[in-house]
């Protein structure tokens, strides 16, 4: 059963007294502003429009199919207070309201702008909408369960929920990386694909706290982007951002930009995004994992004839993202050279004045290195708002101030 945003509400609302008990929290939280104020972010962040201009954008992406919404709650608290432009979630209103909420609480700590939401929909079967499943009662009991270590999300647990659940995966906590599938010695867990529905997602796009969208799209069914597009009718008149998450397909790239980019823009009022989506969901394997988001980032970035848009990796992103854009010479420029026969001409943004690339996203590495803060905090609390335990927010915005700081360049100013 899925955790539910009231479900945190009435959770926390159950917790204030001890939770106020055990830590000492206007020190606390003086501590947190003390350290964001020691950065100069809020003297020197940049609105998200700015940011994608300038190419310092930095989105956190939650998880297109993550619902576990006290985490979600707790990771927008701390990347808000880190400055990111963006947060990327799940098309659920109780994700939004969680993330939203989580917004608010670190407006109320200290008074940052607020990063856009984005909702994360999909045109087709894609792997970031898909969910694990398996019957703990079909697993032979001398299994090692090796899908309990491989899962980056902690979403399998053989325990369960007394009087809740049996354990298996926790369905809100799975975003389908697919890492358990093959490691399954008796071939017991299987993918559930779905498609957001286009109609609640277009209600969704018309309540407040929704500022963008992201369509992720193959790319090669011209089709289905066509019926979803169609399908979201005037809910993306109020949108300041549409975002279109695709792979990177060689030289059929472009062609298919251009193609979904005549579908948009007959309706297209406000600002678009291409996410050029590397490896997915494997930020947080390894250095390695950011090199096909860097290398399709040089393909599009050296490619003539693009549809408008602004352009931000994604897919395999993590710390060591700006280093390879700064290896490309791609990182806040807004030309490189291209080689011609014996001479070179410059290739730029399609706005003189705008980095090539705006930014990136951080989906994986981002929920990892703050996640350990949170399962320590859950560990030695329960379910808690992070702000309630100000040793361990200061740890968490530690950790995401030195992620985005690897492209806003909080120290180098
Ligand atoms: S390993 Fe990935 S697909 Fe499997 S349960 Fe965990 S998050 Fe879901
Ligand atoms: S690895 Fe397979 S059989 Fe073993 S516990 Fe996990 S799902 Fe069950």
């Amino acid at each position: 059963m899925s955790l539910t945003f009231s479900c945190f509400a009435s959770l926390s609302q159950q917790l204030p007294s001890q939770v106020h008990a055990r830590s000492s929290s206007s020190g606390g939280l003086e501590k947190v502003k003390n350290l964001i104020t020691r950065t100069g972010i809020p003297s020197t962040i940049t609105s998200p429009l700015d940011s994608l201009q300038k190419g310092n954008w930095v989105k956190l992406i939650c998880g297109a199919s993550f619902e576990d919404v006290v985490d979600i709650r707790n990771l927008s608290l701390v990347y808000t207070l880190a400055g990111v432009d963006c947060i990327d979630c799940a098309a659920e209103a109780s994700v939004v309201n969680a993330v939203n909420d989580g917004i608010e609480a670190a407006r109320g700590i200290i008074p940052i702008r607020r990063p856009w939401v984005m909702i994360s929909v999909n045109d087709n079967e894609d792997l970031h909408f898909r969910k694990a499943e398996f019957d703990p009662d079909d697993c032979p009991t001398d299994c090692s369960r090796p899908c309990e270590n491989v899962c980056p999300a902690d979403a399998i647990s053989h325990s369960g929920k007394a009087g809740v659940s049996k354990g298996g995966v926790l369905a809100e906590r799975c975003y389908g990386c697919g890492r358990c599938l093959p490691i399954c010695p008796y071939d017991k867990i299987r993918a559930v694909t779905y498609i957001r529905d286009v109609d609640a997602t277009a209600q969704l796009l018309k309540q407040d706290g929704v500022d963008a969208i992201e369509i992720h799209t193959s790319g090669r069914q011209a089709e289905s982007f066509q019926q979803l597009w169609n399908g979201l009718g005037d809910s993306i008149d109020k949108l300041r951002l549409v975002a279109v998450s695709l792979p990177d397909m060689g030289e059929l790239t472009v062609p298919a930009m251009n193609s979904m980019y005549v579908t948009m823009k007959v309706n297209l009022r406000c600002l678009n995004l291409w996410q050029l989506d590397g490896r997915p969901m494997s930020g947080d394997i390894g250095r390695g994992a950011t090199r096909e988001a860097i290398k399709f980032a040089l393909h599009l970035a050296s490619t003539r004839d693009k549809p408008k848009g602004f352009l931000q990796l994604a897919g395999g992103t993590n710390a060591h993202t700006v280093e390879g854009l700064k290896r490309e010479r791609l990182f806040q420029t807004t030309s490189i050279s291209e080689k011609l026969n014996g001479g070179e001409r410059a290739l730029n943004s399609f706005e003189p004045s705008h980095a090539l690339i705006s930014g990136v996203a951080f989906g994986g590495y981002a929920r990892k290195i703050v996640g350990r803060v949170l399962r320590s905090l859950q560990s030695e609390h329960g379910y808690a708002r992070l702000e309630d335990c100000p040793r361990h927010l200061v740890d968490a915005v530690t950790q995401a101030l030195a992620l985005v700081g690897t492209v806003k360049c909080y120290n180098e100013r």
